[in-house]
């Protein structure tokens, strides 16, 4: 870890008496990150922001905010504020209420209050008579912007996010995926968001950091963590995937012709165990005189419309290889019929479980 940190976890562990929630976690947020926890239901992600923001308590370990410790500061006085799923908006105020409460809370004098409320709709883009406003007469992405706009009316230095989105229909959550990353980028903060979606992960984080059973399995870009996955778990988190099990030269089974370079692509030591990681938008369908360096003959199975992409499932041997292109690119093949599937070696990744020598 490098010393610019901004945001350090330090060896975090939350235990539930003798459940261990959280054990021994490291994290590194660097100042206006927009850092997105993804994993799956019951991996740790809320009980760790909540021990970010100070609802709850360390068991051991140390949170710290440029140099210093926060993790024994009291929730209200830290520079951090939550915006979770249920918005937890005042139903009975205005909208105007609503954002200058915590400022209240802080007893800022009602002038300055008015201003900053209003500074706070212009910067979430809502027409300044929304201040008058009832929370009841807003719809679900107002209150969205409202829930937002009063965690930002004290200007905390964190902002943590509890799945803000995924109560909302997909439209509306596209939508304000979009402006909650444009509103990152004009406020600079620092976002420390949950979900379980890894399409919003990757749309707007700078970074995304994979939970699992308590300890974070991959922290990198979407771009690597797609593309260079640690482990089985993370690449097929990252949606369907093709692992194929790599065992000396024997792939599982799969009667899959190498060429020299795919040789020396999958080339490992002897006693190494594993997977090779292949996506299925990076398997091809090949015409008779087209070559590749991984080449496989097999018979078409099934064919799934996704909108934009189609995908296929092809067997070969005993094992299904699944292939996507863009919709426009459908076969015109049926069930049954005969296939020739080719990648290339810059398309295939190695995942090791026994790495040589560090069994
Ligand atoms: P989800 O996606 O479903 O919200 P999560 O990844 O946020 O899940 P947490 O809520 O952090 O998961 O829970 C992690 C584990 O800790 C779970 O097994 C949960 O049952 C347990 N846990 C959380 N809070 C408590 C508590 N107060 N007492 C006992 N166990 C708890």
């Amino acid at each position: 870890m490098g010393a610019a940190a901004f945001v350090r976890l330090e060896n975090i562990t939350k235990r539930f008496g003798t459940f261990t929630a959280l054990d021994r976690i490291n994290l590194d947020i660097a100042e206006g990150e927009f850092l997105t926890i993804v994993g799956p239901s019951g991996s740790g992600k809320s009980t760790l922001i909540r021990l970010l923001v100070g609802i709850d308590d360390v068991t051991s370990g140390t949170i710290s905010l440029d140099g210093t410790r926060i993790d024994t500061v009291p929730a209200n006085r830290r520079p951090t504020c939550m915006v979770f799923q249920s918005l937890a908006l005042f139903p009975h105020m205005t909208v105007g209420q609503n954002i200058e409460f915590p400022l209240k809370l802080r007893k800022m004098a009602p002038d300055a209050r008015r201003a900053r409320a209003l500074e706070l709709l212009r910067l979430l883009r809502l027409p300044e008579s929304y201040y008058a406003k009832r929370i009841t007469q807003c719809s679900g992405g107002e209150r969205q912007r409202v829930a937002l706009a009063r965690a930002l009316a004290f200007d905390p230095r964190i902002i943590v996010f509890d799945e803000p989105l995924s109560a909302l229909d997909y439209r509306l959550r596209k939508t304000l995926e979009k402006e909650l990353k444009d509103l990152h980028a004009r406020t600079g903060k620092t976002f420390v968001y949950i979900t379980h979606s890894l399409e919003e992960a990757m749309v707007m984080s700078d970074r995304i950091a994979i939970m699992r059973a308590g300890r974070f399995e991959q922290i990198a870009t979407a771009e690597q963590i797609y593309s260079q996955p640690v482990s089985r778990f993370v690449a097929s988190f990252m949606g369907e995937v093709n692992l194929f099990d790599l065992n000396g030269s024997d792939w599982g089974g799969l009667p899959v012709k190498l060429s020299p370079q795919a040789q020396a692509a999958v080339a490992v030591p002897p006693d190494w165990r594993g997977a090779v990681m292949v996506r299925p938008e990076l398997v091809r369908f090949l015409a008779p005189d087209e070559t590749a360096d991984f080449t496989l003959n097999g018979r078409l199975h099934a064919e799934y419309a996704l909108g934009s992409r189609v995908q296929y499932t092809v067997q070969a041997g005993d094992t299904p290889v699944i292939v996507e292109r863009p919709f426009e690119q459908r076969l015109g093949s049926r069930s049954g019929d005969p296939v020739r599937l080719g990648w290339d070696a810059g398309a295939v990744h190695l995942i090791a479980e026994v790495a040589h020598g560090t069994a």
